[in-house]
């Protein structure tokens, strides 16, 4: 695929490091899509590739949904380069809807765009609330495909433009820790 793991590493979004995820869990990689996508030229090339990837599926939708905040940027230059119309959805209270004033008509054919997929678990809720709209999600793509699984939403048609998994431990199994190396959050400072 056209985005490799060493593009990234080289602007900063993927960091090699002992970290503390949002989970709790330890890892050795930290990955942040949006310090790639802060470049808007780059972020115009990933809307182009995965909409060539979408394409290429034999996918063609009549617009693009992306949860938003992460999938906004990259949703949008997708649905820029398909010319096709862009919608987000939000969590309001902690339940996946569609932004405010946003609809869909029945039979709308939706491609769900993400900047990463872990567990696939929050693109599952936007499956959701696009079939509850009487929409149809023909397929679904990425930047970043983490989970392991070539295609964690299958039957469904699913791109991604990086696939990469990253071991994460708790912190009691933590090689890194064993070896006494300082863990930090992402993105902060050393804080042991
Ligand atoms: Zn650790």
């Amino acid at each position: 695929m056209a985005l490799t793991l060493e593009e990234m590493t080289a602007v900063g979004a993927h960091q090699k490091g002992h970290f503390r995820l949002s989970s709790g869990l330890h890892s050795g990689d930290y990955l942040q899509c949006a310090i790639y996508l802060a470049d808007p030229v780059r972020a115009g090339r990933v809307g182009e590739e995965l909409a060539a990837a979408i394409r290429s599926a034999g996918l063609a939708p009549d617009l693009v949904v992306s949860p938003a905040l992460g999938g906004v940027i990259v949703g949008h230059e997708t649905a820029r380069a398909l010319g096709v119309p862009f919608l987000f959805t939000e969590r309001q209270d902690g339940v996946m809807t569609l932004r405010r004033g946003f609809a869909l008509a029945p039979g709308q054919r939706v491609v769900i765009v993400e900047d990463v997929v872990t567990t696939g678990k929050s693109t599952r809720e936007v499956v959701d609330v696009i079939g509850t709209a009487g929409a149809e999600v023909v397929g679904l793509a990425s930047m970043v495909n983490r989970s392991g699984d070539p295609n964690p939403f299958a039957p469904v048609p699913y791109r991604a433009l990086l696939e990469v998994v990253f071991p994460t431990w708790r912190p009691e199994e933590c090689p890194l820790c064993a070896e006494g190396m300082p863990v930090v959050k992402p993105g902060s400072r050393p804080v042991a």
